[in-house]
Order: C-alpha cells, then sequence, then structure tokens
C-alpha cells in the first residue's frame, strides 16, 4: 500500500491501493441534482496516463491548503481546477495538488507527480 507525501516528507495521503482508472463519471448520482459523485472509491489512487496525475478521493487527502492565490481557486460551485494547483502541502507550502470540484467536473484531487513521492505505509 501506498502513502503519498510531500518532499518535505509531510504525508499527503491516507495508505491507498493502486487501481486502474475508472471511467469517467458521467451519472448523476440518485437524489443530487448538482455534484457528480467522486471519480475514485475511498482508499484508492489511481495513474491518469492523460494529465500524469495521480488521481484520488477528496476525502482520501490530508495535510493540504488552499493555494495562497486567490485565483487559484476558481470554479462555479466548486472548484475547477483549471488555472493550476489549487493545494499546497500545509507544511511547507509547496503546490502538491489541484482539488475539482465544480458542479460540471470530476470530483477528485489530482496530486501533482513532480511534487509528491511515493513511500510504502509500514504494516500495521
Ligand atoms: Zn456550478
Ligand atoms: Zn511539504
Amino acid at each position: 500500500m501506498t502513502v503519498f507525501a510531500c518532499s518535505c516528507k509531510q504525508p499527503l495521503s491516507a495508505d491507498l491501493r493502486e487501481v486502474p482508472l475508472p471511467p469517467p463519471v458521467i451519472e448523476e448520482a440518485p437524489g443530487v441534482d448538482t455534484f457528480l459523485p467522486p471519480w475514485m472509491p475511498r482508499g484508492t489512487y489511481a495513474m491518469n496516463h492523460h494529465t500524469g496525475e495521480f488521481v484520488l478521493h477528496p476525502d482520501d487527502v490530508t495535510s493540504m491548503a488552499a493555494h495562497p492565490e486567490p485565483r487559484r481557486s476558481r470554479g462555479c460551485c466548486g472548484l475547477d481546477g483549471l488555472s493550476g494547483p489549487n493545494l499546497v502541502c500545509d507544511s511547507c507550502g509547496a503546490e502538491v495538488a489541484t482539488q475539482y470540484s465544480d458542479c460540471w467536473s470530476q470530483q477528485y484531487v489530482g496530486l501533482v507527480p513532480e511534487s509528491v513521492v511515493m513511500t510504502t505505509a509500514p504494516p500495521t
């Protein structure tokens, strides 16, 4: 299992299992009329070979803070992720991820591959 960490060694994710990238979510969840359901199941990550990002469930990331530049956090109902990484490591401030959480977008966090390291979680 894998934990993603910042280059400053701050862990940034839960302990995750790699899975193939699921097909994009296009159907709204029953009873939810604004947002699509999350792209990834909890506890998993996938490599998006189109963007080079690691794709995570929004609730599987940790120790991240909003980017200090407000223009990075644009979106209509959430974050559109179109202006570059919008999450930084809350320990060192490095740009580590982009959250996509707008009403029309997939719901996920994409880790910037150059900014994170993969570590193997110790057995519990
Ligand atoms: Zn919207
Ligand atoms: Zn850091």
